[in-house]
């Protein structure tokens, strides 16, 4: 079986950033990540927020390819596999993935998170016909129609200002009656003129035969029903962690994320989790890539101990 010294798993914004920080402490590292590298920025488009671009922002794709191309320069290797389990082994690991078994002496899992689902009727039935979970990605197919958004989050705001720039009308539709999403995106959909919100509203129903053409929504303060004649919603209401291959042996929180302590540790030594996966975790690209490189430094420090011969 294949030996490696740092298995990471997931190729987002903590594992790339833990990838950059374990080749280049010299430690034999592979990513596995049959997805898209950079994860969730790599349709996240502008990137506002991250350090050091004081002019309009970076670009989540490019970010997310310019972290690998630096982890790979140090050695990194990639594999686009899915790691389906992780079999303890003594002291070691063994990431089973869907074409390989690879025996690691340490395991970083940034595996990230995935979007939620409305749970109603006609909603999977209609995706990729109508439903969407990415702005970013389907926005374009939406030109000059009218799309609803769900959610009053960051990501509700932040897509509901993109789509804006191709839909004809974005109607949001949150559940309460003030967004949590922060004041400037607040500000940036108010001054919108193509968006409107309507407030304490919840989807019951997408409504399409082989394309989506409405929305079938209640207002909960009033219990009144409406039907909005829409080509497209994009379901924005937060993500769920990819914690599966972490369950039945590392805690998890009522939420699914992974417990940690401040350095990304597991109770089980040399199994550390970083980024979005982990519990109280600020979910920013700059919290995962801090996360990440806390977990590699851990990981280096761990891997001079444990096996030292
Ligand atoms: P989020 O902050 O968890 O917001 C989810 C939203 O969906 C909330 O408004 C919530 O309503 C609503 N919601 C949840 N379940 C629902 C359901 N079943 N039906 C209807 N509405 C539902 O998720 P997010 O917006 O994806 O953001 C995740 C993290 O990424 C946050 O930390 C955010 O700051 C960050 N982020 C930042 C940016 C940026 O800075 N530009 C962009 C994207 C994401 P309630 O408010 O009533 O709970």
């Amino acid at each position: 079986m294949e030996h490696i010294e740092i298995g990471i798993v997931g190729a987002g914004p903590a594992g790339l950033t833990a990838g950059i920080y374990a080749s280049r402490a010299r430690r034999r590292t592979v990513m596995f990540d049959p997805g898209m590298i950079g994860g969730q920025i790599a349709t996240a488009g502008k990137i506002e927020n991250y350090p050091g671009f004081p002019d309009g922002g970076v670009d989540g794709l490019e970010l997310g390819l310019a972290m690998h191309r630096q982890a790979t320069s140090f050695g990194m290797e990639t594999r686009s596999e899915y790691v389906q389990s992780i079999e303890r082994d003594g002291s070691r690991f063994i990431l089973h993935t869907d074409e390989s078994d690879v025996l690691c002496d340490a395991v970083i899992v940034t595996a990230g998170a995935e979007a939620k689902k409305l749970e109603v009727p006609g909603e999977l039935e209609l995706v990729g016909r109508g439903v969407s979970y990415c702005g970013t990605c389907d926005a374009a197919f939406f030109r000059d129609v009218p799309v609803a958004v769900v959610g009053g989050g960051d990501s509700a705001l932040d897509e509901s200002l993109f789509i804006a720039r191709f839909a004809s009308k974005v109607t949001i539709f949150h559940r309460r009656d003030e967004f949590r999403a922060s004041k400037i995106l607040q500000e940036r959909v108010f001054a919108d003129p193509k968006i409107e919100v309507v407030w304490d509203t919840v989807v019951d129903r997408v409504i399409g035969e082989t394309d989506m053409t409405a929305l079938a929504v209640r207002n909960l303060k009033t219990g009144a029903t409406q039907e909005f004649p829409l080509s497209g919603v994009f379901v924005m209401i937060g993500s769920t962690p990819n914690s599966n291959i972490l369950e039945g042996y590392v805690p998890l929180d009522n939420g699914g994320h992974a417990e940690t302590n401040l350095w990304m540790e597991t109770p089980i030594p040399g199994l550390f989790v970083a980024g979005d996966l982990r519990t109280q975790a600020a979910r920013q690209l700059v919290s995962a890539a801090g996360d990440g490189a806390t977990a590699a430094i851990r990981a280096d420090h761990y891997l001079s101990f444990a096996f030292a011969e």
